[in-house]
């Protein structure tokens, strides 16, 4: 399945391929003010439909993980890592994605705050 998905303004849009089987709700400092539910994917299977130089990028505590941004309206709609084993991944805020019944994902909780 494709999504598409957004920044409020629509300056940061994208497509993303795959299943939603689940999202995180993470409790880290970051996440639980942001309020943002994660689905992880292959970096590769998220692309960009607007320039990468209009988003912008914010990174704290390790730099592990790029928090992009949009810089017009503020909204995070996805982040960029590597997972334990160096593939590049996407973590997609969901709520950010359109024509999706948000209500019928299943949601987990994931305790970032003790790493
Ligand atoms: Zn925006």
């Amino acid at each position: 399945m494709k999504y598409r998905g957004s920044c409020h303004c629509g300056r940061v849009a994208f497509e993303v391929e795959g299943e939603i089987d689940g999202a995180m709700s993470c409790n880290c400092s970051m996440c639980q003010r942001k309020g943002s539910l994660l689905w992880f994917v292959p970096r590769e299977q998220l692309k960009l439909l607007t320039p990468e130089s209009d988003t912008a990028t914010y990174l704290f505590n390790k730099h592990l993980i790029q928090h992009r941004f949009c810089p017009t309206c503020g909204i995070h709609p996805y982040g960029e890592g590597s997972d334990p084993k160096g593939q590049r991944m996407a973590a997609i805020n969901i709520r950010c994605l359109e024509d999706l019944d948000l209500t019928s994902i299943p949601v987990t909780h994931f305790d970032g705050r003790a790493l």
